[in-house]
């Protein structure tokens, strides 16, 4: 699932990639390739404009770092995005009363009976709940025999009245049961309709009033996309449900109703279903999500790493050094502590403009920067300024001072000429650029 959007969101981003910052031109083409790949996943047509206008007002009020570029700024930034849509923090269920009523709502189909049994099982196994299974379903036979099915594999037990017409009353007795029993937790599974009917609306209207569930969840089939959306506001406005459930995300869903639930119906979705068997089931995690829709998290966490270190100052002092060509050791020395704040070292050290370059080849974990600490501490003030007079005895003694050897000197020096000529190269043009603070 998903695969689609995440592609086409990846293509989107490339159009920054080799831009040095972010403008309202280069914004609003991405923006609009985002909003397309949105609207071609299912997303609402209104979800979908106000989620670009979002991130244009976002990406255009940041300050470009140096150490990110401006696609991985807009991976980011689309990231917070899209976790916000789907509802920010991870909805968990509430279960106060003994014991805890849990509603089934949602059409025939949806997945609600496998879902009920899912859920049995997994707080069964994860919370150690002793659950009790009831079917509601009056009309259809069938769907009693297939709780009764999904209760033996999960081995919980099943309520039912073969001969009962009522629903309100069998979810009452099975309260009751549950009471005497010692369950203290109730999952009712309802009839569901192919489409909303006025009859279905007033039955499990009663059911909830009757039984005052602490959590009503709406069960829904990602796979009907826009109809999902619709589906779920008239529930919502019957039964002012809890959460929302999304089965079928394993299918090939475009994710839209996924993305644009929350923001319509203003209702989390509380858990998602990914596959017929009774373990497929999962909490939902908005953030988690985002990440796997755009398959960049890794991208995500460098940025926002980066945004903790970021000192404005510090990125102006440096700049002003690189175009002057003063870029020293000690310089060199801070932005290896910066790197080493911002851990995992390897993807970051190549995003920090010079640095990240010179030390790229040397197989980076931290006694790599402790040799190269070492011997810039084992230079003079005077030398760590002005590294042309390294000559060879003064070689020799920094690498007998840092415990190194001549030639892991000479290799630091040699790379931190390189540097420095890169730095020098590209001063006033694009790095002045990259260095810059974009504000709008
Ligand atoms: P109900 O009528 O709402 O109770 O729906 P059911 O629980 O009977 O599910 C309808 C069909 O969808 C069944 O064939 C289920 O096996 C299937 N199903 C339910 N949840 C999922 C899911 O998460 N993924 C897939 N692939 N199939 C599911």
């Amino acid at each position: 699932m998903f695969d689609n959007l995440s592609e086409r969101l990846e293509r989107s981003f490339k159009i920054l990639k080799g831009e040095g910052k972010i403008t309202e031109i280069n914004v609003a083409e991405t923006l609009k390739d985002v909003r397309r790949a949105l609207l071609d996943a299912d997303v609402n047509y209104k979800v979908a404009k106000s989620f670009t206008d979002t991130v244009k007002e976002k990406a255009l009020g940041q300050n470009v770092l140096t150490a990110v570029k401006p696609s991985q700024l807009m991976v980011k930034i689309v990231h917070d995005e899209l976790t916000k849509l789907m509802g920010g923090d991870t909805a968990e269920i509430e279960l106060k009363n003994r014991p805890a009523v849990i509603l089934m709502s949602g059409l025939q189909g949806s997945g609600k009976t496998t879902f009920s049994g899912k859920l049995a099982r997994m707080l069964k196994t994860k919370k150690n709940r002793k659950p009790l299974l009831v079917a509601c379903d009056v009309y259809r036979p069938a769907a009693i025999e297939q709780l009764k099915v999904l209760g033996q594999q999960v081995e919980v037990p099943v309520y039912c009245e073969m001969d009962s017409k009522d629903p309100v009353q069998i979810a009452l007795h099975a309260i009751q049961e549950a009471k005497a029993k010692g369950y203290d937790l109730v999952i009712v599974d309802t009839a569901g309709r192919l489409a909303i009917d006025e009859q279905m609306m007033n039955e499990i209207e009663a059911i909830k009033n009757a039984i005052n569930p602490d959590e009503t969840l709406f069960v829904v089939d990602a796979m009907t996309g826009q109809d999902a959306v619709n589906t779920a506001r008239e529930f919502n406005e019957r039964l002012d449900f809890n959460g929302v459930v999304l089965t079928k995300l394993d299918g090939d869903t475009r994710g839209g109703a996924a993305l644009s639930i929350r923001t319509v119906v203003n209702k989390p979705i509380k858990f998602v279903g990914t596959g017929e068997k009774l373990d497929a089931v999962d909490q939902f995690h908005p953030a988690r999500m985002a990440d796997r829709i755009l398959g960049m998290g890794d991208i995500v966490s460098l940025v926002e790493r980066a945004q903790e270190q970021y000192d404005e100052e510090e990125a102006k002092r440096l700049q002003k050094k690189i175009q002057k060509n003063q870029f020293d050791f000690n310089d060199f020395l801070t932005q290896i502590h910066q790197i080493k704040k911002m851990g995992n070292l390897k993807e970051l050290a190549s995003m920090i403009p010079g640095v990240g370059k010179a030390i790229k080849d040397i197989d980076i974990d931290d006694n790599a920067f402790k040799s190269i600490e070492a011997i810039i501490y084992s230079m003079t003030p005077q030398e760590r300024t002005h590294p042309e007079i390294l000559n060879g005895s003064r070689r020799t003694r920094i690498a007998k001072g840092s415990g190194t050897s001549i030639q892991e000197v000479n290799r630091l020096l040699k790379q931190f000429d390189q540097t420095r000529k890169m730095m020098k190269m590209v001063t006033g043009s694009k790095m002045a650029g990259m260095m810059q603070k974009m504000k709008k």
